[in-house]
């Protein structure tokens, strides 16, 4: 049995639990007081359907996600992405590309001098992707 003193919110300091100060809601804490313990948190990561051109955020997974529209397999990508609209044919013909080529849009490191680097851009086009995987690829 957990304390009441560890469910009840005496001082009015934060207004946000004024409503937990009346006695029918003692014992109530709005959920966002019980952050979840860092395990249990799954971040969602981008998944992208090349057939569909769209992108489905799911945690990770050992094995390869379906796409919840076509079923297809998709591919799982760093957080930094931000997928195109799917009508950008375009930028699909560049992601895809850049995915075929091992790129998964996580962070590459440029170095510009001995001791120094920085992290590389992104290509915005198919033409400077064909270029950055020249440079890049190891
Ligand atoms: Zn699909």
């Amino acid at each position: 049995m957990i304390a009441d003193s560890y469910f009840c919110v005496t001082g009015a300091a934060d207004e946000r639990y004024s409503l937990c100060i009346g006695n029918h809601m003692s014992k109530f804490r709005h959920h966002s007081a019980f952050p979840k313990a860092k395990h249990v948190q799954a971040f969602r990561f981008p998944h992208v359907c090349f057939s569909c051109r769209k992108s489905f955020k799911f945690p990770a997974r050992a094995a390869t996600r379906v796409c919840p529209q076509c079923k297809g397999p998709m591919v799982r990508l760093s957080r930094k992405f931000s997928a195109p609209k799917s009508s950008d044919i375009d930028q699909w013909q560049k992601v895809h590309y850049l995915v075929e080529n091992g790129f998964l849009f996580y962070p590459i490191q440029e170095m510009i001098a001995p001791n120094a680097s920085i992290r590389a851009e992104y290509p915005r086009t198919l033409s400077e992707a064909k270029l950055f995987i020249e440079k890049f690829r190891s």
